[in-house]
């Protein structure tokens, strides 16, 4: 997926959080929300209070989201992601992820896991994936033994964001397992977008 980012019109893609959640920095102050509308009324009440021209906020949030995090935006407005992608199903997405558990379990390798710290922060970008995607749906016991694989992989340990937590469409793993995992354990893809943690 290639995105053409164009500054000017550029608008953050309704229902994608950027990593580290709404933020914007006014000078060395970081501002932060739950949504994109409280956070343009932070930064609004914020440059009031200190004498700031408010006059280019909206964009301003804008453009600090989509230069930052260009696959977090569209330049064409108000586009809502729909999560769904043709080139995959959720059974299929299910096998692969039993498929990759089992690999990683029967491997003769030890694969030591991450702290708590890393694989949170990890997990939240994930959790605003576009590629992040529920695969549990259909068969309940194809479901149940690929979760218990997830969860010997990952120790039982999980994330804050873990209700969030899918498989990747890209990289056919489960995100709950994944996110504590050392990278070069992991597959690599060109076609991960350049905010996936694993580009890092
Ligand atoms: S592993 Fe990377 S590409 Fe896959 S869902 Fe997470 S952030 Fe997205």
């Amino acid at each position: 997926m290639q995105i053409i980012y164009s500054p000017s019109v550029a608008k953050p893609i309704i229902g994608m959080v950027p990593p580290g959640g709404f933020h914007f920095y006014q000078g060395d102050v970081r501002l932060f929300a739950d949504t994109i509308e409280d956070l343009r009324k932070k930064v609004t009440d914020f440059r009031a209070e200190n004498g700031i021209p408010n006059t280019t906020t909206y964009t301003d949030v804008n453009d600090f989201i989509c230069g930052t995090y260009p696959d977090f935006c569209h330049h064409v407005d108000e586009v809502t992601i729909n999560l769904s992608h043709t080139n995959w199903t959720s059974s299929e997405l299910t096998a692969d992820i039993q498929v990759w558990a089992k690999n990683i379990l029967s491997s003769a390798r030890e694969h030591p896991l991450v702290g708590d710290e890393l694989a949170e922060a990890r997990a939240r970008i994930c959790s605003g994936c576009i590629y992040n995607v529920n695969w549990k749906t259909g068969c309940s016991s194809c479901i149940s033994a690929t979760e218990r694989l997830s969860a010997s992989i990952r120790q039982a340990r999980d994330t804050g964001s873990t209700p969030a937590l899918g498989g990747c469409t890209i990289l056919r793993h489960d995100n709950r397992a994944a996110v504590f995992m050392q990278p070069e354990d992991l597959a690599k893809s060109s076609d991960t977008p350049t905010h996936c943690w694993l580009n890092k």
